[in-house]
């Protein structure tokens, strides 16, 4: 066993330890609800639970529960223990994988997760980052010399709009940082799901080395996945001598620095999408919101509850589209001029609600930098949603294909057209962005 693999093993054996079997954290799991779990068998659910953790059994209903947990820690909230279920329900979900899936078939699915979403992004990332941005991001640690380090993780280069709105924020409170991501640098998030923890270390501990090896007495995470991964797991099992926290934190801490560069702006209101489940994020976000000038911000009934973020859309389709059509319909029915996204995941997902609604859909680092005067960055992904006259986007995509020596294959147009308006609906015309896709690709 290699010393992250005992570490884990150590977090499921003190949450065993701890653990009262009182049954609080099945009957707060929102997920546990929506498949259909008794709850009035809570406590025998949570020796199930113990069971699995330990390598003894792998009962069904234990097993159902594991495998439908989408991270809300609704279950850390409830626990009178002050035990960290949710990263509990992360060691079960290995144990069980472990325990019940040949090693070779946890080593290929993992592989091959990993493999769909490198190229997703890559293509997507590279219509929309020029070549000297997309090397620096996506360079190793050496070399680097910084006081503070940007890591974007993998999935934000999608929508790289987000992560250049940050670096221009960064740039105004004359930080000196650095950025880095992409799959090169992945928190190995794949692997750790589908229980290949060997890969995992390798992928996520040769990351994390990379932190270190850049100098930075700070680590900023922007994907809470990744923000999981290193500084709930990683950077508790190999503590090392740089801090690590959610951008978020370091801007809302920064806001009276950011004061005296805000420019005018019209009167807004503005709707929050949130999930509550990431330590401070949401509220981070909401101070960054309270300081920017004449931006009101309107309350709306919304599943808070509902996972720590809106990737787990593949998984509950029907969940996560009836959780988006709430937060749609609520903010046009009070009015607002904004529905703003916190992150890169809701907002791919929520971007084309535009075409539908008569709101803008913004990042709240849009809002961010645009009240420092920077809001020049255009949200291509959300253009693609949109429809309309693509020719512009075409020809910027034509020039950064080329300049990143990325090649568009014609196989590529209907998984990135599934990628893109796949996930909940709305959109708006699927063939404008079908249409330019095909422009660029090779036959
Ligand atoms: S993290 Fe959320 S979904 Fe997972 S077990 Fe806890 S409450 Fe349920
Ligand atoms: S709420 Fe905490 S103490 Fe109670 S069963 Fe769950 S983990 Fe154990």
């Amino acid at each position: 066993m290699s010393t992250y693999e005992a570490y884990l093993d150590g977090v499921g054996r003190d949450a065993m330890d701890r653990c009262t079997s009182c049954g609080k954290c099945v009957e707060a799991c929102p997920t546990a609800a929506e498949i259909g779990l008794d709850r009035t068998a809570s406590v025998r659910i949570v020796e199930e639970l113990k069971a699995v953790t330990s390598g003894e059994a792998y009962p069904e209903t234990a097993g159902k529960w594991i495998d439908a947990c989408n991270g809300s820690a609704q279950c850390t909230a409830a626990c009178p223990e002050q035990i960290n279920v949710r990263q509990w329900m992360s060691v079960a979900r290995i144990k069980k994988r472990t325990g019940t899936v040949p090693e070779p078939e946890r080593r290929a699915v993992g592989a091959q997760k990993y493999r769909n979403m490198a190229h997703a992004m890559r293509l997507l990332a590279s219509m929309q980052i020029p070549s000297e941005t997309m090397k620096r991001i996506t360079a190793r640690g050496e070399g680097r010399d910084s006081e503070l380090l940007f890591y974007t993780g993998c999935n934000v280069l999608r929508t790289p709009h987000i992560v250049f709105n940050i670096m221009d924020i960064l740039d105004t409170l004359g930080v000196r940082y650095d950025v880095m991501g992409g799959a090169a640098n992945c928190c190995g998030i794949y692997q750790f799901n589908e229980g290949d923890t060997k890969t995992h270390e390798r992928i996520a501990g040769r990351t994390y080395e990379s932190f270190a090896q850049t100098g930075a007495s700070k680590v900023l995470t922007w994907c809470p996945t990744c923000q999981k991964q290193f500084a709930e797991t990683r950077h508790e099992a190999a503590p090392r001598d740089f801090g690590i926290g959610h951008v978020t934190g370091f801007l809302a801490d920064s806001i009276e620095r950011m004061r005296p560069h805000f420019v005018d702006l019209p009167k807004r209101r503005a709707v929050l999408h949130e999930h509550d489940s990431l330590a401070g994020v949401t509220g981070n976000v909401r101070r960054l919101m309270a300081a920017i000038p004449n931006l009101e911000v309107v309350e709306i009934p919304q599943h808070r509850d509902w996972s720590y973020t809106c990737q787990a859309g593949k998984v509950w389709p029907g969940k996560v589209a009836e959780i988006h059509k709430l937060v749609a319909e609520g903010a046009a029915s009070v009015g607002a001029d904004l529905l703003v996204t916190t992150y890169h995941s809701c907002h791919r997902q929520l971007a084309g609600a535009e075409a539908q609604y008569p709101f803008k859909v913004m990042n709240f680092t849009d809002l961010v930098a645009e009240a420092l005067g920077k809001g020049g960055r255009h949200d291509w992904f959300k253009q693609y949603k949109l429809g309309g006259d693509m020719q512009q986007a075409v020809e910027l995509a034509r020039g950064y294909l080329q300049q990143n020596g990325v090649e568009l294959r014609e196989e590529d147009v209907a998984t990135l057209t599934a990628e893109v308006f796949g996930e909940n609906g709305f959109g708006g015309d699927r063939a404008a962005f079908e249409g330019a896709l095909r422009q660029l690709a090779t036959p």
